[in-house]
């Protein structure tokens, strides 16, 4: 099925498997794999089934409805969903055996109402905060939450698995924050200890530093971008043994011949130096594909890289192919592996000032998807 354009997002499902495969490898230990915002935007159900063939032990997601959806397509390995506001539906995680996380006492309250209400007993992993100022306990609030944890779990009412924490610079090996966290999680590990808390697992490594910081691994890795093959370093990926899964490519809708000096796209931001081929891209902002790309993203057209030509606009954009053959119908790639001579999601994010995390989550629209390879799917 296509969306009329041939614009698609193809991904590679045998690269996920391969990917968590090696890092899984790696490590030697348990590894939650992170496929909350829709799998990084390769897909939810299959990324999730994808890392699962390569070997990992757990899924991790941000929102509960994510963690909800995996169950509802019959995965059954053990889940984790972290952010929570007030008013969560504990009752549904709970009955669907989905692990929850807390990082602060009227969230505990809220799991233990649940807990109370079905039954049920609760896993719960505790959050602190060693560094990020993000979304974990203050280590000023977390002897009072291992404590209540310890009590709830006395009762019955939870099962403390894990404790955990997030890193702020672990794409900077060699920065300073990375053994303060450390040191920070150490303590935090001993204070839950010491409140009865022994069953739990520790982690706190993310892509960056399970590619990179053997000393942040404790007792289980939590990658997610690494999983879909990009660097959490901003380097070669293929240094790290990994592969992308994303392919983004379109098929050009149009060419013209124009003269020299045409204005292209709104604002005539680009003008053609010579009597050029103009070649249409029917994807736009609107699918995700960042504003900012105008007239400095690259994409592969008519046999090697261009820059865009003016501006991205909503449904389009405009590639200068000069006087290189070109026809509706071909193929235009945005971004993949880099196997074949297309720009990589890195090359996309250096060219944007962004990230290769925010131009995969957002990528989307009007692509159709489509998955290649065998791992997890139905
Ligand atoms: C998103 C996220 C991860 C995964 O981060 P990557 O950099 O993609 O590996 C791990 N832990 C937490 C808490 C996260 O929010």
């Amino acid at each position: 099925m296509t969306n009329g354009t041939g614009a698609e997002v193809v991904v590679d499902l045998d690269a996920i498997a391969a990917n968590t495969a090696v890092l899984r490898e790696r490590v030697g230990r348990p590894l939650m794999a992170v496929v909350k915002a829709d799998g990084y935007g390769h897909g939810l159900v299959p990324a999730a089934r994808a890392t699962l063939v390569g070997g990992a032990d757990q899924l991790g997601v941000a929102v509960l409805d994510e963690a909800l959806a995996l169950r509802a397509a019959g995965i059954t390995a053990p889940v984790l969903a972290w952010l929570h506001g007030p008013g969560a539906d504990f009752t549904a995680a709970l009955a669907a055996d989905v692990e929850v996380s807390v990082n602060a006492a009227w969230g505990l309250a809220e799991v233990v109402a649940a807990a109370r209400a079905t039954g049920r007993t609760a896993r719960l992993h505790l959050f602190v905060d060693t560094g990020l100022s993000r979304e974990g306990a203050p280590m000023a609030e977390w002897p009072g939450l291992v404590d209540a944890a310890a009590r709830a779990q006395g009762d019955g009412d939870v099962a403390v698995v894990g404790v955990w924490s997030h890193m702020a610079y672990a794409d900077a090996p060699a920065h300073p924050t990375i053994a303060a966290q450390v040191r920070v999680f150490e303590e935090a590990i001993a204070l839950a200890r010491a409140a009865g808390l022994t069953e739990a697992r520790c982690h706190l490594a993310n892509s960056a530093a399970t590619v990179a910081l053997p000393g942040t691994w404790f007792d289980m890795v939590r990658p997610g971008i690494a999983v879909y093959g990009l660097d959490p370093l901003g380097g070669n990926a293929a240094d790290h043994g990994l592969r992308p899964a994303m392919t983004v490519r379109a098929r050009v809708a149009l060419t013209k011949r124009v003269a020299a000096g045409a204005g292209v796209s709104y604002g005539h931001t680009y003008a053609t130096a010579a009597e050029t081929t103009l070649a249409l891209v029917p994807a736009g902002y609107a699918d995700g594909v960042p504003r900012a790309g105008g007239n400095r993203a690259p994409v592969l057209a008519a046999g090697r890289q261009r820059t865009i030509a003016g501006r991205v606009c909503m449904d389009q954009f405009v590639v200068d192919v000069g006087d290189d053959p070109v026809a509706p119908g071909d193929e235009v790639v945005l971004w993949g592996p880099g196997s074949d001579g297309e720009p990589t999601a890195q090359q996309w994010a250096d060219a944007v000032d962004t990230i290769h995390y925010e131009l995969v989550t957002r990528i989307g629209g009007r692509f159709t998807r489509r998955y290649v390879g065998s791992a997890g799917a139905v």
